[in-house]
């Protein structure tokens, strides 16, 4: 059987080393996230060295913080008791007391309303706003609960007046641009606006590395059309949008935002807490079992580990659950769906991919074979979600990488040829080596005739014995 959902797994570089990144490959992690807000430069460049001397197949991916706020750095854990006063102020250089949490936005206290629920660490924590003293907001504890150092903050519905892209989101940018790793995950993407801050940074020194927009809060899932106008892709970022948003909106938003991602063929990831309980268990809830599975009925291209990959105890044996729920369900899953595209740049390709998926489901095809320069046609193709993988050359090496979030796509590398006989026969031969096959296996291929920005223009059916006859002659 082979995955067609991805896995992204975040690392630190506490735990990283090329053996750990090679045992989480082989399991059938995709995509490597090294998350800023708990790794330093020089700790992101470990990352990205030891997984480069793993494959080059392993797509690259570095999470800014964006407009967020935080708790200050700190060791001290503040210990609450329910119904405990303490006063919360702003200021990133100060660290907090069992009197005082600091947050890092020096504005904090004077943005934030009287009356208003200020949450804290994933809403683990809950501090009710009673007055508001000069410099100084007064909460109430709700529950009993521990406040540690770099944990999220979030006021539902209060806007902060806080820029797109912070100082240090532009040295990670910078790290990632001079690096030339594949993704961008920029968080707190609100509009378009704070997508084009990102795009100009990387326009300015000619960067192709792609934007994933995360979607964290209401404003974001207001403005997700002209976010998709911009961005590479989505994620889905639960964490802080069940926060932001009532809980039980997240599986209908979620839901939403992967058809509109589909719709536009835009990569989607489905993030946060999947497997949360196996950071200290070996086996996941069945809750956690139904939300990896759910998020493949609904036709994810992507689900996210966390926690569980970056600092939990169990990190191999996390993506290889994922894995495991995600293979049963895909094999499982109805082969055909309604899936409906939008914004067709070329008709009669996007009409020929949607055909090739169809036919090779009808067929019971082995699988659909494609080449690629830009990876258009293969996020085409992935957008039906179809129950056969599909064989992709790519005639670059960040095209093959960039597959690594585009549900059932299995990429490799190839020069560019003059003629589609040549990718065939390279196809070809790379299924015949890795894989048990028989002469009379069908496949379907879609493949270009009229130039590399064209798309498909034509696909052909037939068993392997057939095509591979038909290069011969
Ligand atoms: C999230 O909030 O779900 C998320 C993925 O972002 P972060 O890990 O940066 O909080």
């Amino acid at each position: 059987m082979i995955k067609k959902t991805k896995i992204v797994a975040t690392i630190s570089d506490r735990t990283c080393t090329p053996e750990f990144i090679k045992s989480l490959f082989h399991e059938g992690m995709d995509v490597v996230r090294m998350n800023t807000a708990h790794q330093s430069k020089e700790g992101a460049l470990k990352v990205i060295h030891d997984v480069r001397q793993v494959s080059e197949k392993i797509a690259l991916l570095i999470d800014t913080k964006g407009p967020e706020v935080r708790t200050a750095k700190t060791d001290h854990v503040v210990q609450l008791k329910k119904g405990q006063q303490i006063l919360i102020k702003g200021d990133p250089t100060k660290e907090s007391t069992d009197e005082c949490i600091y947050v890092s936005y020096i504005d904090f206290v004077k943005d934030v309303p009287d009356k208003t629920c200020i949450l804290i660490d994933d809403g683990y924590i809950e501090l009710k706003v009673i007055k508001k003293q000069n410099d100084a907001l007064v909460c109430e504890a709700s529950s009993d609960g521990k406040v540690k150092g770099r944990k999220g903050v979030n006021v539902p519905n209060v806007s902060f007046n806080l820029p797109s892209v912070s100082e240090r989101d532009k040295e990670f940018i910078q790290l990632a641009i001079d690096q030339d790793i594949d993704f961008i995950a920029h968080s707190f993407v609100r509009s378009k606006e704070d997508v084009l801050a990102i795009q100009n940074l990387l326009d300015e020194q000619k960067s192709k590395i792609k934007i994933i927009a995360k979607i964290e809060n209401q404003q974001g899932v207001d403005h997700i059309d002209e976010i998709l106008d911009h961005a590479y892709g989505v994620m889905v970022a639960r964490g802080d949008l069940a926060v932001e948003i009532p809980y039980e909106k997240i599986p209908g938003l979620q839901r939403f935002l992967i058809g509109k991602c589909i719709e536009r063929r835009k990569p989607v990831i489905i993030a946060t807490q999947m497997l949360h309980s196996m950071i200290d268990n070996p086996r996941p809830t069945r809750a956690e079992v139904n939300d990896v599975a759910s998020a493949v009925y609904r036709n994810t291209d992507a689900i996210m580990l966390s926690g569980e990959t970056a600092n939990g105890a169990y990190p191999v044996e996390s993506v290889r659950t994922m894995a495991k729920i995600a293979m049963e369900i895909e094999h499982t899953k109805e082969p055909f769906n309604d899936i409906q595209t939008v914004i067709i740049n070329n008709p009669i390709s996007a009409y020929l991919c949607k055909a090739a998926v169809k036919g090779s489901i009808r067929l019971d095809a082995k699988a659909i074979i494609a080449d690629s320069t830009s990876g258009r046609t293969l996020r085409s193709l992935a957008a039906y979600r179809g129950a056969k993988p599909i064989f992709a050359q790519c005639y670059s090496k960040r095209t093959m990488r960039e597959m690594a979030l585009s549900y059932g796509v299995i990429a490799d590398y190839m020069e560019p040829k003059e003629t589609s006989h040549e990718f065939l026969s390279v196809a070809l031969t790379n299924l015949i080596n890795n894989y048990p096959l028989s002469k009379d296996d069908l496949f379907v291929v879609a493949a270009g005739n009229f130039g590399r920005s064209y798309g498909v223009s034509y696909t052909e059916i037939g068993t392997l014995e057939n095509l591979m006859g038909n290069l011969v002659q």
